[in-house]
């Protein structure tokens, strides 16, 4: 043992996968101490630096919104976009303006898959948030950007409970009506189950969007991330969403654990014999030293575990 899985391979998963990284744009925005700038730009830099191919950067929001980063055009103006890629978030057109002028080439949409969380949440029903992403997606393809999709609520919802998974295709397939590239399914409470994840992407097949533009995005709430991601990688899926060191709770559930952590995720894939291209220990030291500048332990098992030994 030298801080590494032993390598067993199971039949039939991808030699390769995908980690997208949310922690400075998912994590942080779930935080309420306010990181510095210069902290958040030295973050982004040292995950790239654990070869971390796409670091989701921040998210143009309103800063009346998320406080913690109404610095966005700052920190993008601080990276290197030809390092790495740097998606950000993107709600409305006025955050797609802000994006452009601050030289974003990739953005990021935000669509519910469920009425009652686009009610609570942005205030409009699904129709009116798929009305909302329209002309950000529009413009953001006439100016040459690469456009993902999330779609939140997939598994289930805080309010609503159960979601369909012929609710969350029918999402998927209106967004790729409007030339969404790629899309990123959310478990955002966490709820689902290994079984649930195939039902789910046999839905999403009937839209004809194919399994190679489709990344899972689970939450560990309820300790299921990693039995998801198995399910998602014998679905063939190669491209997860994970934050480093866990970072960002649930804002939904009020619990302490949300995202899967980036360096769990690794761990995984690493026994699995599935390329990542990420320096794990490297990773934990990064979740470590920001945990440090936040005060706050990392909330990652192998974190906690690697840093005990
Ligand atoms: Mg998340």
């Amino acid at each position: 043992m030298d801080g590494f899985p032993a390598v067993y391979r199971m039949a039939g998963l991808p030699e390769r996968v995908s980690v997208y990284e949310v922690g400075p744009r998912d994590g942080l925005q779930a935080e309420a101490a306010i990181v510095d700038t210069a902290t958040k730009i030295e973050f982004v830099r040292r995950l790239v630096d654990c070869g971390l191919k796409t670091v989701e950067a921040t998210s143009f929001v309103a800063p009346s919104r998320v406080p913690q980063l109404a610095d966005a055009a700052e920190v993008l103006a601080g990276l290197d976009l030809a390092a790495a890629r740097h998606p950000v978030l993107v709600p409305n057109e006025r955050g797609l303006d802000r994006a452009l002028a601050a030289g974003a080439r990739e953005i990021a949409v935000f669509v519910s898959a469920t009425e009652r969380f686009a009610r609570e949440n942005l205030g409009t029903d699904l129709d009116g948030a798929i009305r909302l992403a329209e002309p950000v997606v529009a413009r953001a393809l006439a100016a040459g950007l690469g456009v993902r999709g999330y779609v939140s609520m997939c598994f289930g919802d805080p309010w609503q409970g159960a979601v369909a998974p012929a609710a969350v295709a029918e999402v998927v397939g209106r967004l790729a009506g409007l030339g969404v590239q790629r899309f990123s399914l959310g478990d955002t409470i966490g709820v689902g189950t290994a079984g649930q994840v195939g039902a789910l992407l046999a839905a999403v097949d009937r839209t004809g969007v194919t399994r190679d533009r489709i990344a899972l995005h689970f939450h560990d709430t309820y300790g299921q991330a990693l039995a998801n991601v198995i399910a998602g990688l014998i679905e063939g899926i190669t491209e997860f969403d994970a934050s480093a060191g866990g970072l960002g709770g649930c804002p939904f559930a009020k619990s302490a654990t949300g995202n899967l952590a980036t360096e769990d995720l690794v761990w995984l894939l690493r026994g699995l014999g599935i390329e990542t291209g990420v320096d794990l220990p490297a990773l934990a030291e990064v979740s470590r030293w920001l945990g440090q500048r936040m005060g706050r332990q990392p909330n990652s098992r192998v974190v906690t575990a690697l840093t005990g030994r």
